[in-house]
């Protein structure tokens, strides 16, 4: 393998359910481990789902020309600042192929989504890590570490697993500043959960700013993870590098179609966002009452300072029934990262939390 694959730590998955029933034998576990959607998709994807398994034999379309179009009309770009991915660590991935090579480097953040090194190292080139300024992103500290070697900068806004955002004017002066053949990639993967008004609509940016790609998901809001799908939206220029570097059926024809009828339901995200919200707060309290900081967080889950290295914190909540996820990984290793559930499956995990730090 490559030196840059040789350093690579494989990504960790949140434990899936049934591991947890098989090796501890418990029942009805409460996974909050992955910033998934609790409620799960909206009832009419699914009915899309099941009309569509009658052409499973069928390559997909692998233009998802169904899905553009949503894209198009609901985001006010043309079909040709589309590309869609399987998953949006998909699209990371294309961009890192399309602009990224040995000689090249990546500039991301301490504490910054795990799939950015990934795909840099797998890749052969250099990542250039910024520090962190109070958990999250310090637009400073990322300009200073563009080089010349620098072709993609990595920002995700809210970040994972900090859940820190940054506002639309210092976002719109880094933007001015950045070298015009740097790639920034501003990954959106929890827009629909943040609430402040000074986050900013992005989407007009593209028209300025040829080397801007903004990257959303389906996984999270939609609550579409399992058949991932995920987009881009760029220059017709970027976008026509990116689909060059695509696998042709690179999303499936299940995902394609749910994720065209999820766009049309506002209905199931207003709610998902309302219980967000309901236990976010739920959460903050929690942590207020158990003496615990944590990093505010604007998306769907919270990183929590247990105090003490969070590992064993994470094995004794796994006794409990409830998976969350540890961060050491990501530079943090006394933080939790606790995806907010339902109103029980929070009530649940505080409980089993108040228990554990007893
Ligand atoms: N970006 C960020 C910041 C994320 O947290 C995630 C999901 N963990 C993704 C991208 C990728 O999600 P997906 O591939 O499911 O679209």
């Amino acid at each position: 393998a490559t030196a840059g694959v040789q350093g690579l730590q494989p990504y960790q998955p949140g434990k899936p359910l049934s591991e947890l029933e098989r090796e501890y034998g418990v029942r009805d576990a409460v996974k909050l481990a992955s910033n998934e959607n609790p409620l799960g998709p909206s009832p009419r994807v699914k009915e899309a789902i099941q009309a569509h398994v009658a052409e499973l034999a069928r390559y997909p379309d692998g233009n998802g020309f169904g899905l553009k179009r949503a894209l198009a009309d609901r985001h006010d770009v043309d079909l040709k600042q589309i590309t869609l991915g399987n998953g949006s660590n998909d699209v990371l991935e294309l961009i890192a192929r399309a602009f990224l090579a040995p000689g090249r480097g990546a500039v991301f953040s301490e504490h910054a989504f795990a799939v950015y090194p990934i795909v840099t190292q797998a890749i052969g080139a250099t990542p250039q890590v910024a520090p962190a300024r109070d958990h999250g992103h310090d637009l400073q500290a990322i300009r200073a570490a563009i080089d010349d070697t620098t072709r993609v900068v990595f920002i995700a806004n809210p970040n994972n697993p900090t859940g820190t955002w940054l506002p639309g004017r210092e976002l719109e002066a880094f933007l001015a500043e950045v070298p015009r053949d740097v790639i920034l990639v501003l990954d959106e993967a929890y827009v629909e959960y943040v609430r402040e008004p000074d986050y900013p609509d992005s989407l007009p940016w593209l028209d300025r700013w040829p080397n801007l790609v903004i990257t959303r998901t389906f996984s999270k809001a939609y609550g579409l993870a399992g058949l991932r799908v995920g987009y881009a939206l760029s220059s017709p220029v970027v976008a026509d590098l990116l689909n060059r570097v695509r696998q042709p059926f690179n999303v499936n024809s299940l995902a394609l179609a749910a994720a065209e009828v999820a766009l049309g339901d506002a209905e199931h995200i207003a709610r998902a966002v309302a219980l967000n919200d309901a236990g976010m707060q739920a959460w903050r309290a929690a942590c207020d009452k158990l003496g615990l900081a944590y990093i505010p967080s604007v998306g769907n889950f919270l990183s929590v300072d247990v105090g003490r290295p969070a590992g064993a914190v994470y094995e004794a909540l796994l006794r409990e029934g409830v998976i969350v996820r540890p961060i050491g990984a990501y530079g943090l290793p006394n933080h939790l990262r606790i995806t907010i559930g339902t109103e029980a499956e929070n009530s649940r995990a505080i409980a089993a939390l108040e228990k554990v730090l007893a």
